[in-house]
């Protein structure tokens, strides 16, 4: 199984869970076209798309999977269409509440192939502690030291209060680590005020399996 990102941020979020035969899509920031283009238009091993929450860099193009039948799952925003049986097999897919201005969900996404995935962006914080973690998807939005710099209070509250801050990010993966954890994925950095070199480092060091940084092209194996 592949993990491929076409895209991460406020420019669009989208991920492709993918092996031969099956393909589970995470958000709908992206336009349907490239999902195609990426899985060669063997669009029909598409077993249904995971939505976060309704902001348009992670739901914008959501009717566009709607239209052509894709079964989705977007608990925070009402949807749960035809689909959650269609995407429990092969993938099971849970939800959990996260912080944010709007309703939003993360998901714990298991595969026999890969374990246990989790996914986790736009939140403040992440209230839960997971066991057994194969795979970590997490927001690293943002350093406070570069927020400072870069805004004035106003939206630094904004910003504190429904992204994640690099230590908050560091806390959660120390916390769910364990011996089983296979790949680390940071994402949704913001432009202005993250610092990709330092964040991989420094995450680099808590744990023993790769760190990637998500960017649209980035793959890897799971
Ligand atoms: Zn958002």
């Amino acid at each position: 199984m592949k993990l491929t990102c076409l895209g991460s941020g406020s420019a669009g979020n989208c991920y492709l869970l993918h092996n031969e035969t099956e393909c589970l899509v995470i958000e709908a920031g992206i336009p349907f076209k490239e999902v195609k283009k990426a899985l060669d238009f063997n669009i029909s091993k598409i077993v249904g798309i995971v939505v976060s929450h309704e902001h348009g860099d992670h739901a914008k193009y959501l009717q566009e999977y709607i239209k052509v039948g894709i079964p989705v799952m977007a608990p925070s925003m009402g949807h749960v269409t035809g689909a959650l049986s269609a995407i429990s097999k092969p993938f099971a897919v849970r939800t959990f509440p996260l912080v944010h201005d709007v309703s939003c969900t993360g998901f714990l996404i298991e595969h026999s192939e890969i374990g246990r995935l989790l996914f986790a962006t736009d939140t403040e914080y992440i209230r839960y502690k997971f066991k057994s973690l194969n795979h970590i998807m997490i927001e690293c939005n943002y350093s406070q030291e570069l927020l400072n710099q870069s805004y004035h209070e106003g939206l630094q509250e904004r910003i504190k209060l429904t992204h994640m801050e690099f230590n908050t990010c560091k806390d959660f993966i120390r916390a769910n680590q364990s011996h089983e954890l296979k790949t680390v994925c940071l994402m949704h950095l913001s432009d202005r005020t993250s610092n990709e070199t330092v964040f991989q480092k420094d995450v680099q060091e808590l744990v023993e399996c790769p760190v990637y940084m998500a960017s649209k092209g980035l793959e890897y194996e799971l």
